[in-house]
Protein backbone atom coordinates (compact mmCIF):
# COMPACT_ATOMS: atom_id res chain seq x y z
CA UNK A 1 0.00 0.00 0.00
CA UNK A 2 1.21 3.40 -1.11
CA UNK A 3 2.56 5.33 1.99
CA UNK A 4 2.13 9.10 1.88
CA UNK A 5 3.24 11.50 4.61
CA UNK A 6 1.74 14.46 5.21
CA UNK A 7 3.14 17.40 7.20
CA UNK A 8 0.34 20.43 8.11
CA UNK A 9 -2.04 22.09 9.49
CA UNK A 10 -5.07 20.35 11.35
CA UNK A 11 -8.07 22.76 12.33
CA UNK A 12 -11.83 21.92 14.42
CA UNK A 13 -14.03 23.39 11.92
CA UNK A 14 -17.53 24.41 12.52
CA UNK A 15 -19.84 24.15 9.50
CA UNK A 16 -23.00 26.24 9.55
CA UNK A 17 -25.44 25.84 5.93
CA UNK A 18 -26.86 29.28 5.75
CA UNK A 19 -29.59 31.08 3.20
CA UNK A 20 -27.18 34.19 2.35
CA UNK A 21 -24.05 35.65 3.73
CA UNK A 22 -23.41 38.23 5.12
CA UNK A 23 -25.47 38.01 7.94
CA UNK A 24 -28.04 41.40 9.14
CA UNK A 25 -28.05 40.45 13.10
CA UNK A 26 -28.66 37.12 13.82
CA UNK A 27 -28.72 34.70 11.22
CA UNK A 28 -30.21 31.15 11.88
CA UNK A 29 -28.41 28.11 10.25
CA UNK A 30 -30.23 25.41 7.83
CA UNK A 31 -27.74 22.59 9.34
CA UNK A 32 -24.78 22.46 11.17
CA UNK A 33 -21.69 20.15 11.56
CA UNK A 34 -18.34 19.75 13.46
CA UNK A 35 -15.87 17.88 11.10
CA UNK A 36 -12.19 18.09 10.60
CA UNK A 37 -10.08 20.77 8.64
CA UNK A 38 -6.72 22.02 8.06
CA UNK A 39 -5.22 21.65 4.78
CA UNK A 40 -2.79 18.86 5.69
CA UNK A 41 -5.01 16.98 7.98
CA UNK A 42 -8.08 16.62 5.63
CA UNK A 43 -5.34 15.68 3.02
CA UNK A 44 -4.03 13.09 5.13
CA UNK A 45 -7.78 11.87 5.69
CA UNK A 46 -8.28 11.98 1.90
CA UNK A 47 -4.99 9.82 1.11
CA UNK A 48 -6.43 7.27 4.22
CA UNK A 49 -10.32 7.00 2.88
CA UNK A 50 -8.63 7.00 -0.92
CA UNK A 51 -6.59 3.43 0.02
CA UNK A 52 -3.20 5.29 0.86
CA UNK A 53 -1.23 4.60 3.78
CA UNK A 54 -1.35 8.67 5.50
CA UNK A 55 1.00 9.46 8.36
CA UNK A 56 0.27 12.81 9.72
CA UNK A 57 2.62 15.09 11.38
CA UNK A 58 1.44 18.22 12.71
CA UNK A 59 0.78 19.86 16.16
CA UNK A 60 -2.49 19.72 18.10
CA UNK A 61 -3.35 21.68 21.31
CA UNK A 62 -3.67 19.87 24.54
CA UNK A 63 -7.40 20.92 24.45
CA UNK A 64 -10.64 19.50 23.82
CA UNK A 65 -10.99 21.01 19.71
CA UNK A 66 -7.18 18.80 19.90
CA UNK A 67 -8.75 16.01 20.82
CA UNK A 68 -12.05 16.09 19.00
CA UNK A 69 -9.26 16.41 15.58
CA UNK A 70 -7.48 13.43 16.70
CA UNK A 71 -10.35 11.62 17.18
CA UNK A 72 -11.80 12.72 13.88
CA UNK A 73 -7.99 11.67 11.85
CA UNK A 74 -7.68 8.42 14.13
CA UNK A 75 -11.63 7.38 12.66
CA UNK A 76 -10.72 8.33 9.14
CA UNK A 77 -7.39 5.48 9.57
CA UNK A 78 -4.88 8.35 9.30
CA UNK A 79 -1.52 7.17 11.35
CA UNK A 80 -1.14 9.85 14.10
CA UNK A 81 2.32 8.82 16.36
CA UNK A 82 3.92 11.95 14.74
CA UNK A 83 1.70 14.33 16.02
CA UNK A 84 2.32 16.42 18.65
CA UNK A 85 0.25 17.45 21.29
CA UNK A 86 1.19 21.05 22.78
CA UNK A 87 -0.45 21.00 26.41
CA UNK A 88 -0.84 24.76 26.93
CA UNK A 89 -1.46 25.11 23.23
CA UNK A 90 -4.84 26.06 21.53
CA UNK A 91 -5.93 23.95 18.68
CA UNK A 92 -7.10 25.99 15.44
CA UNK A 93 -10.49 26.27 15.16
CA UNK A 94 -12.95 27.74 12.35
CA UNK A 95 -16.44 28.79 11.90
CA UNK A 96 -17.29 28.23 7.91
CA UNK A 97 -20.42 29.29 6.55
CA UNK A 98 -21.73 27.73 3.80
CA UNK A 99 -24.28 29.04 0.98
CA UNK A 100 -26.43 27.54 -1.48
CA UNK A 101 -24.18 26.40 -4.55
CA UNK A 102 -21.60 25.47 -2.14
CA UNK A 103 -19.55 28.59 -2.17
CA UNK A 104 -17.97 29.43 1.69
CA UNK A 105 -16.89 32.12 4.07
CA UNK A 106 -14.66 31.65 6.75
CA UNK A 107 -13.30 33.17 10.06
CA UNK A 108 -10.08 31.38 11.00
CA UNK A 109 -9.14 31.14 14.52
CA UNK A 110 -5.03 30.16 13.95
CA UNK A 111 -4.52 28.41 17.10
CA UNK A 112 -1.87 29.55 19.92
CA UNK A 113 1.59 28.18 21.47
CA UNK A 114 2.07 25.54 18.49
CA UNK A 115 5.46 26.16 16.85
CA UNK A 116 6.63 25.70 13.16
CA UNK A 117 10.27 24.06 13.99
CA UNK A 118 12.11 22.00 12.17
CA UNK A 119 11.96 19.19 15.34
CA UNK A 120 8.12 18.91 13.82
CA UNK A 121 9.77 16.88 10.66
CA UNK A 122 9.57 12.88 11.29
CA UNK A 123 12.97 12.22 9.34
CA UNK A 124 12.74 9.30 10.86
CA UNK A 125 9.04 8.22 9.46
CA UNK A 126 10.35 8.83 5.20
CA UNK A 127 12.03 5.04 5.46
CA UNK A 128 8.18 3.89 4.88
CA UNK A 129 6.99 6.53 2.47
CA UNK A 130 6.81 6.90 -1.37
CA UNK A 131 5.45 10.78 -1.41
CA UNK A 132 5.66 13.88 0.89
CA UNK A 133 2.81 16.45 1.20
CA UNK A 134 3.74 19.87 2.75
CA UNK A 135 0.93 22.67 3.09
CA UNK A 136 1.79 26.03 3.40
CA UNK A 137 1.01 26.54 7.19
CA UNK A 138 4.32 24.63 8.50
CA UNK A 139 7.29 25.94 5.80
CA UNK A 140 10.33 25.64 8.31
CA UNK A 141 9.22 22.70 9.58
CA UNK A 142 8.05 21.53 6.05
CA UNK A 143 11.69 22.74 4.22
CA UNK A 144 13.49 20.36 6.74
CA UNK A 145 11.38 17.90 5.91
CA UNK A 146 11.37 18.64 1.75
CA UNK A 147 14.93 18.71 2.04
CA UNK A 148 15.23 15.27 3.85
CA UNK A 149 12.78 13.65 1.31
CA UNK A 150 14.20 14.84 -1.61
CA UNK A 151 17.70 13.57 -0.52
CA UNK A 152 16.22 9.86 -0.38
CA UNK A 153 14.61 10.71 -3.99
CA UNK A 154 11.02 11.25 -3.03
CA UNK A 155 8.53 13.31 -4.88
CA UNK A 156 7.32 16.40 -2.69
CA UNK A 157 4.38 18.19 -2.82
CA UNK A 158 3.21 21.65 -1.63
CA UNK A 159 0.45 23.11 -1.20
CA UNK A 160 0.99 26.29 -2.01
CA UNK A 161 -1.85 28.89 -0.65
CA UNK A 162 0.28 31.61 1.43
CA UNK A 163 2.83 34.00 0.01
CA UNK A 164 5.85 34.58 2.12
CA UNK A 165 9.87 33.99 2.08
CA UNK A 166 9.47 31.05 4.02
CA UNK A 167 6.57 29.48 1.77
CA UNK A 168 8.62 30.56 -0.88
CA UNK A 169 11.82 28.86 0.66
CA UNK A 170 9.59 25.60 1.19
CA UNK A 171 8.38 25.72 -2.60
CA UNK A 172 12.04 25.41 -3.80
CA UNK A 173 12.60 22.31 -2.23
CA UNK A 174 9.55 20.37 -3.58
CA UNK A 175 8.62 18.42 -6.45
CA UNK A 176 5.03 19.46 -7.61
CA UNK A 177 3.58 22.90 -6.68
CA UNK A 178 0.19 23.05 -6.66
CA UNK A 179 -0.87 26.67 -5.61
CA UNK A 180 -4.22 28.39 -5.23
CA UNK A 181 -5.82 31.50 -7.62
CA UNK A 182 -5.15 33.80 -4.91
CA UNK A 183 -1.15 32.94 -3.89
CA UNK A 184 -1.21 32.97 -8.31
CA UNK A 185 -3.25 36.26 -8.70
CA UNK A 186 -0.47 38.00 -6.14
CA UNK A 187 1.98 36.59 -8.47
CA UNK A 188 0.91 38.41 -11.92
CA UNK A 189 -1.70 35.05 -12.72
CA UNK A 190 -1.61 31.40 -12.99
CA UNK A 191 0.85 30.98 -16.56
CA UNK A 192 2.77 33.62 -15.13
CA UNK A 193 3.27 31.64 -11.82
CA UNK A 194 3.44 28.61 -13.79
CA UNK A 195 6.10 29.86 -16.01
CA UNK A 196 8.17 31.34 -13.25
CA UNK A 197 8.25 27.85 -11.56
CA UNK A 198 9.08 26.52 -14.75
CA UNK A 199 12.15 28.41 -15.12
CA UNK A 200 13.39 27.27 -11.94
CA UNK A 201 13.22 23.73 -12.99
CA UNK A 202 9.91 23.43 -10.98
CA UNK A 203 6.39 21.26 -12.21
CA UNK A 204 3.30 23.63 -11.01
CA UNK A 205 -0.39 23.98 -11.00
CA UNK A 206 -3.04 26.33 -9.94
CA UNK A 207 -6.31 25.04 -9.01
CA UNK A 208 -8.80 27.55 -10.06
CA UNK A 209 -11.92 25.91 -8.31
CA UNK A 210 -15.08 25.28 -10.68
CA UNK A 211 -12.85 26.27 -13.43
CA UNK A 212 -10.49 23.21 -13.24
CA UNK A 213 -6.59 23.24 -13.06
CA UNK A 214 -3.88 24.87 -15.08
CA UNK A 215 -0.62 23.04 -15.01
CA UNK A 216 2.76 22.70 -16.40
CA UNK A 217 1.89 20.87 -19.76
CA UNK A 218 -1.80 21.94 -20.40
CA UNK A 219 -5.65 22.67 -18.34
CA UNK A 220 -7.55 20.24 -17.13
CA UNK A 221 -11.34 21.10 -16.63
CA UNK A 222 -13.41 20.03 -13.69
CA UNK A 223 -15.94 17.02 -13.18
CA UNK A 224 -19.11 18.90 -12.96
CA UNK A 225 -20.99 17.94 -9.96
CA UNK A 226 -23.96 20.14 -8.38
CA UNK A 227 -21.59 21.60 -5.32
CA UNK A 228 -23.14 21.72 -2.08
CA UNK A 229 -20.30 22.60 -0.04
CA UNK A 230 -16.60 23.32 -1.87
CA UNK A 231 -14.75 23.78 1.93
CA UNK A 232 -11.80 21.48 1.74
CA UNK A 233 -12.11 20.84 -2.45
CA UNK A 234 -8.43 21.58 -2.55
CA UNK A 235 -7.28 19.81 0.39
CA UNK A 236 -8.77 16.48 -0.92
CA UNK A 237 -7.25 17.09 -4.28
CA UNK A 238 -3.62 17.69 -2.73
CA UNK A 239 -4.28 14.82 -0.71
CA UNK A 240 -5.80 12.59 -3.55
CA UNK A 241 -2.87 13.98 -5.89
CA UNK A 242 -0.12 12.73 -3.72
CA UNK A 243 -1.28 9.16 -3.47
CA UNK A 244 -1.93 8.89 -7.21
CA UNK A 245 2.09 10.29 -6.87
CA UNK A 246 2.92 7.59 -4.33
CA UNK A 247 1.53 5.32 -6.47
CA UNK A 248 4.13 5.87 -9.32
CA UNK A 249 1.53 7.77 -11.67
CA UNK A 250 2.66 10.30 -13.94
CA UNK A 251 1.15 14.13 -12.88
CA UNK A 252 -1.56 14.60 -15.40
CA UNK A 253 -2.78 10.78 -14.39
CA UNK A 254 -2.28 12.57 -10.89
CA UNK A 255 -4.06 15.56 -11.38
CA UNK A 256 -7.10 13.63 -12.75
CA UNK A 257 -7.34 11.46 -9.89
CA UNK A 258 -7.20 14.97 -7.57
CA UNK A 259 -9.85 16.52 -9.61
CA UNK A 260 -12.17 13.65 -9.18
CA UNK A 261 -11.64 13.31 -5.59
CA UNK A 262 -12.64 16.62 -5.01
CA UNK A 263 -15.90 17.19 -7.13
CA UNK A 264 -16.78 14.28 -5.36
CA UNK A 265 -15.97 16.18 -1.78
CA UNK A 266 -17.94 19.26 -3.61
CA UNK A 267 -21.03 17.35 -4.07
CA UNK A 268 -20.98 16.01 -0.72
CA UNK A 269 -19.47 17.13 2.04
CA UNK A 270 -17.14 14.35 3.02
CA UNK A 271 -14.19 12.54 2.01
CA UNK A 272 -14.86 10.59 -0.87
CA UNK A 273 -13.60 6.48 -0.97
CA UNK A 274 -11.65 5.01 -3.79
CA UNK A 275 -14.86 3.24 -5.85
CA UNK A 276 -16.37 6.36 -5.73
CA UNK A 277 -13.35 8.03 -7.26
CA UNK A 278 -12.68 5.24 -9.94
CA UNK A 279 -16.64 5.22 -10.88
CA UNK A 280 -16.15 9.18 -11.54
CA UNK A 281 -13.21 8.79 -13.84
CA UNK A 282 -14.37 5.24 -15.48
CA UNK A 283 -18.32 7.35 -15.98
CA UNK A 284 -16.44 10.38 -17.72
P1 LIG B 1 -9.17 25.55 -2.69
O1 LIG B 1 -10.19 24.76 -1.91
O2 LIG B 1 -7.76 25.30 -2.26
O3 LIG B 1 -9.52 27.00 -2.87
P2 LIG B 1 -10.16 25.11 -5.38
O4 LIG B 1 -11.44 25.79 -5.00
O5 LIG B 1 -9.37 25.72 -6.50
O6 LIG B 1 -9.18 24.90 -4.17
O7 LIG B 1 -10.54 23.61 -5.77
C1 LIG B 1 -9.57 22.62 -5.99
C2 LIG B 1 -10.05 21.68 -7.07
O8 LIG B 1 -11.29 21.08 -6.66
C3 LIG B 1 -10.36 22.34 -8.42
O9 LIG B 1 -9.22 22.44 -9.24
C4 LIG B 1 -11.40 21.39 -9.00
O10 LIG B 1 -10.76 20.27 -9.62
C5 LIG B 1 -12.15 20.92 -7.76
N1 LIG B 1 -13.35 21.76 -7.56
C6 LIG B 1 -13.46 22.88 -6.82
N2 LIG B 1 -14.71 23.40 -6.88
C7 LIG B 1 -15.40 22.56 -7.70
C8 LIG B 1 -16.77 22.51 -8.15
N3 LIG B 1 -17.66 23.45 -7.81
N4 LIG B 1 -17.12 21.49 -8.97
C9 LIG B 1 -16.25 20.52 -9.32
N5 LIG B 1 -14.96 20.50 -8.92
C10 LIG B 1 -14.53 21.50 -8.11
Amino acid sequence: MARVLVLGLAVLDHRFWVDAWPPTGRMPARAYAEELGGQGAVAAAAVARLGGAAIFAGSLGGDPAGTRVAAFLKSYGVDLRHTQVFPGGRTPVSSIAIVPGGERFITAYPGEGLPDEPYLAPIDALDRTQAVLVDSRLPRAGAVLAAAARARGLPVVVDFDLDSPAVWALVRTATHIIADEDVAARRGGAPALLESLRADGLWGAVTLGADGVLHADGRLPAFEVTARDTTGAGDVFHGAFALALAEGRGPEACLRFGAAAAALRCESGSVPDRRAVDRLLSSR
